[in-house]
């Protein structure tokens, strides 16, 4: 059984939680996109762990996880990262982590060079989390890049290293008037965090294809969501990558597997890090409110997010571009304490009314058309279908109409066993 986990929003939809709670029943977890600009928060009984790089199913015991050639991988964040985990008391070995050699390396240079233009545009940035992801997605379209399977042989990497640097110098030294990088110091930047992954690089691809093969059931996790995606989220304000279900196979090394199933993470409201048009926006008080119930404050960055109304519009788009067979909705516990809870049910763009999201510059011009439901109180001590208020359940049931997708899980807290499972 191969099934994607993926996001149907902007992000931080809670795929991470619930990754942690579905690969119970999977063997191996893949993440086959983005780098260290993620945040999957996980709260289990080992405690609550942030996951930037490594996959969620780190946390479980037995089940084999992949950063996959779709990846890009910051090596001094990933030295932190499981040193991180390690203090956590989670094992973090060559047997529960392998390291496609494919994998791009995000290096010093890319995090300033996205510091530098990030700095440089000053008033009219992208809002990028300074991570270097952009940077390095875009030297591995220019094939400039070094790979993970490269630190194989770094003694034998010393005259490309010192080509790359003195092509990235035309820019960061003679176009942004910054102090040139220095090939040594970055070689010593690869042997000091690059060495302790040797025995965790392999040809992931094989092994996959082995696992695959013999039956074995994968998941592959999403980072970021379907508005993000690079093509077809809300370009420009995208990641760099693609974040959507049908990349999965391809950014895991294992293009030829078709996914058997894929689950859509969608938030019971909306909420967004970084620039860019955002419909539903709430403001002011009511973002507050929405915020602070919700804690939403960026997982890796710390940043207060932008927070709304559940966008149908949006999540409709979501749904398609995902594929999405099912969907876990999460976070509906936050809404306890709206008194009508507010949807934005279509978007009115020059007085014509619409469903259809608009990518490109309609957009800009999109005004929310918002209704009201009943509020439903309290929801985080249910457990079962049954126990949910019937306005709960008309607004589960309205959601699932208006996206065209049946919702299985809903989500009811941050910790493993706060789910309902409608079916
Ligand atoms: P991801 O990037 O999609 O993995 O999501 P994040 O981890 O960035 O953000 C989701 C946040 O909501 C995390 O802090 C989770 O612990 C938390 N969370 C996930 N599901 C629920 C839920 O159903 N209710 C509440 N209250 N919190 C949740
Ligand atoms: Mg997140």
């Amino acid at each position: 059984m191969l099934t994607a986990i993926v996001g149907i929003n902007w992000g931080d939809e809670g795929k991470g939680r619930m990754v942690d709670l579905l690969s119970q029943q999977y063997d191996v977890v893949i993440r086959y996109q983005g780098g260290n600009n993620a945040g999957h928060t996980v709260v289990n009984d080992k405690g609550k762990f942030i996951l930037n790089l490594l996959p969620s199913g780190i946390l479980r015991e037995g089940t084999v996880n992949v950063m996959g050639p779709g990846m890009v991988i910051d090596l001094e964040h990933l030295c932190g990262e499981v040193e991180r985990l390690r203090q956590g008391g989670i094992t973090v070995t060559p047997e529960n982590l392998k390291i496609s050699d494919k994998a791009t390396i995000c290096m010093p240079y890319h995090k300033l060079m996205d510091c530098l233009e990030e700095d440089r545009l000053a008033g009219k940035k992208f809002g990028s989390t300074r991570r270097g992801i952009g940077p390095v997605y875009g030297d591995k379209y220019m094939k400039k890049t070094l790979r993970m399977g490269d630190l194989r042989n770094l003694a034998g990497l010393k005259e490309r290293i010192s080509d790359i640097v003195e092509w990235k110098n035309l820019t960061v030294e003679k176009g942004y008037g910054h102090e040139p990088i220095q090939a040594e110091e970055m070689m010593a930047w690869l042997e000091q965090f690059g060495t302790p992954w040797l025995d965790y690089i392999c040809d992931t691809t094989l092994y996959l294809t082995k696992a695959a093969d013999e039956g074995k059931n994968i998941m592959f996790e999403a980072q970021l969501g379907a508005l993000r995606d690079i093509d077809f989220g809300i370009f420009p304000y995208t990641s760099s990558s693609s974040t959507i279900a049908a990349y999965a196979p391809i950014g895991s090394g294992i293009p030829a597997k078709k996914l058997d199933n894929t689950i859509g993470i969608m938030k019971a409201y909306s909420s967004c890090v970084g620039e860019g048009p955002f419909t539903c926006e709430y403001f002011g008080e009511d973002a507050k409110k929405l915020r602070d119930a919700g804690g939403e404050y960026g997982a890796a960055t710390g940043r207060p997010r932008r927070v709304g109304p559940f966008d149908v519009v949006a999540s409709k788009y979501g749904v398609m571009m995902q594929g999405a067979d099912t969907i876990a909705l999460t976070k509906i516990d936050v809404m306890a304490y709206m008194e009508k809870v507010p949807v934005v049910v279509a978007y009115d763009i020059d007085g014509e009314i619409t469903t259809d999201f608009p990518v490109g510059e309609r957009l800009n011009r999109a005004k929310p058309v918002i209704e009201y439901m009943e509020g439903f109180g309290d929801l985080s001590g249910c457990r079962k279908k049954e126990e949910l208020p019937k306005a709960a359940l008309d607004y589960i049931q309205y959601l699932e109409k208006a996206v065209g997708c049946p919702i299985q899980y809903v989500s009811v807290g941050a910790e493993r066993d706060a789910y309902i499972k409608m079916f």
